[in-house]
């Protein structure tokens, strides 16, 4: 619940001591009991802020210990073919991510003698190591003080100071913030703060640690219009027979999901019947897929492949939940 929208307060908006006891203190009593939070060593910490990018908490969390028991050390992952960390993958989407993750493995074995580098700036030169990932890990495993800023961060502080705050000035302000003592769990908390109660829509600024020292205490005005997804059509075939389905491979040169599988693509589906349908959004498109039985047409060149190694190939997403919505995976 809010306590008012858009309601500033004259308080002082200079980070101090009482905003990291109160965060801290609320973190520690409520934070969610989370995989990579139990063994805080820079592999796993690192898996999963690679797998946060982009992706849900409940998906990660769903994907992080089958990846983990699959590869559990930096020389597994980095001994792996592409393709076994591709197929590990699936699910999370973003493929990209996994191809850097597996470049970064390889990096950090040839490199770094399998020891991954002790502090943010050193690890932002490891394939798919941004500002904030590197900050993250350096963090929450080495205790090194910098801040991270993500959208979670960008909102909450925007909202403590009641203003937005954007840029390279987020980042100032965000290291500001920043507990020296407890900088790990300190990011953590802001972060945690933003995804459970000072949510985008409707914080819960009654249950809120900081709520006495935030100028908002509820949603700022927003000056952009809401994002308008575009509506977009697509059919697939879904070809079975003698318990394999026919697959084909993306190019090496597409620009999304490369060399990954997936169902042909009918361009004109001649008026055969759906045997299923179903929504699937990729960022500002929004699919209605229709998927129908039976062979795609001539010119598909692919494979088929056993069902039972279906899920031993790297799948794009939507072809994952195609086949789970037919009961085939
Ligand atoms: Fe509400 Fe706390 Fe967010 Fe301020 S920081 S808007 S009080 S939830």
């Amino acid at each position: 619940m809010t306590l008012g929208t858009n309601q500033s307060r004259t308080v002082d908006p200079l980070p101090d001591k009482r905003f990291q006891r109160l965060l801290l203190r609320w973190f520690d009593r409520h934070k969610r009991d989370l995989p990579w939070r139990r063994a805080p060593d820079p592999y796993r910490v690192w898996l999963s802020e690679i797998m946060l990018q982009q992706t849900r908490v409940a998906a990660v969390v769903e994907h992080y210990e089958k990846f983990l028991k699959r590869f559990p050390t930096v020389r597994r992952l980095a001994a792996a073919r592409e393709a076994s960390v591709l197929a590990a993958w699936s699910g999370l989407g973003y493929y990209r991510r996994a191809r850097m993750l597996h470049a970064a493995a390889r990096k950090v074995v040839r490199e770094y003698d399998s020891t991954f580098p002790g502090n943010a700036s050193e690890l932002r030169a490891l394939p798919g190591v941004g500002r904030y990932t590197a900050a993250a890990i350096a963090s929450i495993v080495f205790n090194e003080p910098v801040a991270v800023v993500d959208g979670n961060v960008e909102r909450v502080l925007g909202r403590l100071e009641g203003k937005r705050i954007e840029g390279e000035r987020l980042w100032q302000r965000a290291q500001a913030w920043l507990s020296r003592e407890r900088p790990g769990d300190f990011n953590q908390a802001l972060m945690e703060l933003g995804a459970t109660v000072c949510t985008p829509r409707q914080p819960r600024c009654l249950l809120c640690p900081v709520s006495r020292l935030c100028a908002t205490r509820g949603e700022l005005a927003s000056n952009s219009k809401p994002l308008r997804q575009k509506k977009r059509q697509s059919c697939y075939a879904l070809d079975q027979r003698n318990g394999s389905i026919f697959l084909v491979q993306r190019s090496s040169t597409a620009s999304l999901m490369p060399r990954m599988w997936e169902l042909p693509e009918l361009t004109d589906p001649n008026g055969r019947d759906a045997r299923l349908t179903l929504r699937h959004s990729i960022t500002d498109t929004d699919y209605r897929v229709r998927v129908v039985d039976g062979p795609a047409g001539a010119e598909a060149v692919g494979r088929w492949v056993v069902v039972s190694g279906l899920t031993k190939l790297p799948l794009t997403g939507l072809t994952r939940k195609i086949l789970r919505a037919a009961r085939i995976i």
